[in-house]
């Protein structure tokens, strides 16, 4: 950050009297300019014995493919990010959504956040931020060209919950260096 957002003016940074930490402030008005996480939120769209993915057509990992999740917009609760990201993505409408994967990403100050979820019915199609939006079998996945850790790790988990039938939340913390695990 190098102006105000509310002036217009140079921001410095700074300890603010009373914080800990260095915070963007500016000289004019003396705003402070908090940075806080980000959240990204999806859905694992299920459809019988298969899933939903998206292959992307925008950066980063542009032809990777994905769960359908994005960041979340003010005045939205979790849920609703991960339905909307799905239907912008794959516009696929979802139903029955249990929170399922949490994952703490500090490294890039993000916390990811995906849902379990019904296709509603397969009239999906490929949305504007998505080249190819298909249905896989887990035979099919294809692991070496998922986009994210998170994703990747959601997966693994859904197919060996899927076995026992029972879906407890998970909470992870995924450090820079995980990276995705080949299926055997
Ligand atoms: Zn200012």
């Amino acid at each position: 950050m190098k102006f105000c957002n509310q002036c217009g003016n140079p921001v410095d940074q700074r300890i603010p009297q009373g914080d800990t930490r260095l915070r963007y402030v500016c000289g004019t008005c003396e705003v402070i300019h908090y940075q806080n996480p980000n959240i990204v939120a999806g859905c694992i769209p299920v459809w019988g014995e298969q899933v939903l993915l998206c292959r992307r057509a925008i950066e980063p990992r542009l032809g990777y493919w994905t769960l359908p999740a994005g960041f979340m917009e003010n005045g939205e609760t979790l849920a609703q990010a991960a339905a909307r990201e799905t239907d912008e993505e794959a516009c696929a409408r979802v139903r029955d959504l249990h929170l399922y994967t949490l994952f703490d990403l500090p490294h890039i100050s993000q916390v990811h956040v995906f849902f379990r979820a019904q296709l509603a019915d397969i009239d999906f199609a490929v949305g504007e931020e998505s080249l190819e939006v298909r249905l896989f079998h887990q035979s099919e996945i294809p692991w070496a060209q998922l986009a994210f850790p998170t994703v990747g790790r959601t997966l693994e988990c859904y197919f060996a919950d899927r076995l026992e039938q029972h879906y407890p939340v998970r909470n992870e913390f995924l450090g820079p260096l995980l990276a995705i695990k080949p299926q055997p």
